[in-house]
């Protein structure tokens, strides 16, 4: 089986990002969505993770109401280990961002998801954010890692550069793709 890894770094100021998805999808009017989920994925917020259960609810919100399903959350009660998991199948984890991970040290955050090039679906997907969680943060990197790339529109909650976005929803509702 082979994957695909999606990467995507937060910046915070000019830096580029760093996508390593072989091919971004030529942009045209919404945002531009990779992959989706077989299931609907479990959201595990990991021991010291910097978000309080409000905050992972709230997130998990918007996104339902966007159409989105998540099986479950799991917030800080990690009996399956999947925040121990290389690999966590069928999990949407979130961690602090630590030592050993590789992040720009502009960046607000960091995304992973996995694609089973054979299914097109996501098998997992890893969440790092740092202990200064800014507003629509956490709504960024869900959307990630729901299978959505970065769109450029002033306000919009996937623009890369987090001082140009905000909460407009536009081409994210389920239906809609
Ligand atoms: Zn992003």
């Amino acid at each position: 089986m082979t994957y695909s890894i999606v990467n995507l770094v937060e910046p915070v100021g000019a830096s580029e990002p760093s996508a390593n998805y072989p091919r971004i999808p030529a942009v045209n009017n919404v945002p531009p969505h990779v992959a989706s989920w077989a299931r609907p994925p479990t959201i595990v917020v990991c021991q010291h993770a910097p978000i309080s259960e409000v905050q992972i609810r709230s997130a998990a919100k918007f996104w339902q109401n966007l159409g989105y399903t998540f099986e479950k959350i799991r917030y800080k009660n990690d009996t399956v280990g999947a925040c121990t998991s290389e690999k966590p199948w069928g999990y949407i984890v979130i961690h602090l961002v630590a030592k050993e991970t590789r992040l720009d040290p502009e960046a607000l955050a960091q995304t992973r998801f996995f694609v089973d090039n054979l299914t097109g679906k996501i098998s997992w997907a890893a969440i790092h954010m740092r202990s200064d969680v800014r507003e629509t943060v956490l709504e960024h990197e869900l959307g990630h890692a729901l299978g959505f790339l970065h769109f450029n529109r002033i306000d919009h909650v996937m623009n890369q550069k987090w001082e140009m976005g905000g909460w407009d929803t536009h081409g994210l509702r389920f239906n809609q793709r």
